[in-house]
């Protein structure tokens, strides 16, 4: 591959030259800053509040994408990151850290794909160490900025708010490792007792996990709040939320290998249908689909925060109260990857994307024109999810297949009944696959009361019940939470 120029060049000072993603730049989805990969590694938002995108998607031939189609799950979130400017990480630390934090899922190869019944295949997204499809992004991602910070010689701290599975699964992921600590915010009463003790029983020295007298979203604006004082500089606060692009790249992997597992038993190639809240996960598909992937329709699911079904219903974002449900993960108005999919539709105008977001944050919400309704309609569809459609999707499942499976996963097998009684014809040309996001066990209360079926929590995580919790509860102010922190720093 590359000019033969170029080759020779690379021959003399034996170095290796990915042409295909020497130039890859990462620029803010409202116009300002251009980045590399390892510049962005630990970034959140770009300095003008809007998300990195890679300029433009890395071009691969045929066989470059054959090789993201079939392997191990670490090899090919490798070879994406490689595709995607990996090369500027200190050590090129990817592909062996993302092998390494494998070995502590139950399936270290890679998620299984399994049959359930002719054209419809369940994507199990659920045996990382802490049960949610987030540990596939975390789980690397914390090993790749551990490697990288050891390199570097550099000491950081990882901050972050959560409505329980992030924080679980970061906490899993950070806990124990020697250039880094933890610190962890979550809403008194506002997770699941599982959720709870997935935070706090690790007995780890460096992970601080704080109880906050506040919800989500003062745990979130207190984390911002944060980040802009003094005390980040000195501490090094690392952001690893789900809008760090890192973890979306990674997950792209996942996506790359179950169509090429289906596209080689079948043929065909696959509608993914994705339990979605932030949009991380399913603009991950995205990723993979324009890249090349066998991918056909893109299903977007919702609970009772139907934000994204009333987009396409009605040309209009228009974010609205939260409502408390059953699959709290997708408890969502505000969809912040979405503005990824709108620097896609708006061809790239950073002015426009700008104008669009900052009309949202004044509630105002913004209209897309037909071409953008368009444009958005030719890869995705929404469909919404009642709490009463999600038990009875529980049941179903249950009684069908029996296969238990999260409230979350049920707006995707509610979304899959009807789609398919309604057009057979797209059974015919593509196969679908259900996204299974968390394990029951997580949400084990909601799935007994849908199922009568008490769901039976995985040995990578039973000894933790009757683990001694630890956690620090604080009042609901940046003031209370950074004092927290400091006296923690200045012991661990
Ligand atoms: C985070 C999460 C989601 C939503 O994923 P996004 O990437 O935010 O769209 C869905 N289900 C579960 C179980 C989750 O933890």
């Amino acid at each position: 591959m590359g000019s033969p120029k170029l080759d020779r060049i690379a021959d003399q000072a034996n170095i290796q030259v990915h042409q295909s993603t020497s130039q890859l730049n990462y620029i803010s989805t409202r116009g300002g800053e251009s980045l590399t990969l390892a510049q962005i590694l630990t970034r959140g938002t770009a300095k003008d509040g809007g998300l990195f995108v890679p300029e433009s998607w890395p071009a691969i031939n045929q066989q470059q994408l054959d090789e993201l189609l079939e392997g191990e799950y670490a090899e090919i979130a490798g070879r994406v990151l490689a595709h995607f400017g990996g090369d500027t990480l200190p050590g090129n630390v990817a592909t062996n850290a993302i092998h390494a934090a494998m070995q502590s899922f139950a399936a270290p190869v890679g998620p299984p794909v399994t049959a359930l019944e002719e054209g419809l295949w369940a994507l199990e997204l659920i045996h990382g160490p802490t049960l949610a499809f987030k540990d596939f992004a975390l789980a690397p991602l914390a090993e790749i900025i551990a490697q990288t910070l050891k390199h570097q010689n550099r000491q950081a701290t990882v901050l972050c708010a959560t409505s329980g599975d992030t924080g679980a699964a970061t906490v899993s992921a950070f806990a124990n490792r020697e250039n880094l600590n933890a610190v962890v915010l979550f809403p008194a009463g506002g997770v699941s007792d599982f959720q709870r003790k997935q935070m706090t029983t690790t007995g780890a020295k460096n992970v601080l996990t704080l109880c906050v007298d506040g919800d989500f979203d003062t745990c979130q604006n207190i984390v911002k709040a944060l980040y802009q004082t003094e005390a980040a500089t000195q501490y090094s606060y690392t952001a690893v939320n789900s809008i760090n692009m890192i973890r979306i790249l990674l997950q792209t992997a996942y996506y790359f290998r179950s169509s090429g597992i289906v596209k080689a038993k079948t043929g065909k190639p696959s509608n993914f249908v994705v339990p979605t809240g932030n949009f991380g996960n399913i603009y991950a598909a995205y990723i993979a689909k324009q890249m090349g992937a066998p991918v056909n329709r893109l299903i977007i699911t919702s609970n009772d925060n139907d934000v994204l079904p009333r987009l396409f219903d009605s040309s209009s974002m228009q974010g609205q109260q939260t409502i408390k449900t059953i699959s709290p993960s997708m408890d969502i108005q505000v969809s912040s990857n979405f503005e990824r999919l709108l620097w896609h539709i708006k061809s790239g105008d950073g002015s426009a994307v700008q104008a669009a977001q900052q009309s949202l944050e004044s509630d105002n919400g913004y209209e897309l024109s037909g071409i953008e309704m368009l444009s958005l309609m030719q890869d995705f569809s929404a469909v919404k999810c009642s709490e009463a459609e999600a038990n009875d999707a529980m049941l179903y499942m249950q009684t069908r297949f029996n296969k238990t499976v999260c409230p979350h996963t049920a707006t995707a097998v509610h979304a899959i009944r009807q789609l398919l009684s309604d057009t057979d014809a797209s059974k015919a040309d593509a196969e679908t696959i259900l996204v299974e996001t968390a394990h029951p066990a997580k949400f084990s209360a909601a799935v007994e009361k849908a199922t009568g079926v008490k769901p039976t929590i995985p040995v990578l995580a039973s000894d933790m019940m009757n683990k001694k919790e630890s956690f620090v509860s604080v009042a609901a102010t940046a003031s209370a939470v950074q004092s927290a922190i400091d006296t923690f720093l200045a012991t661990a």
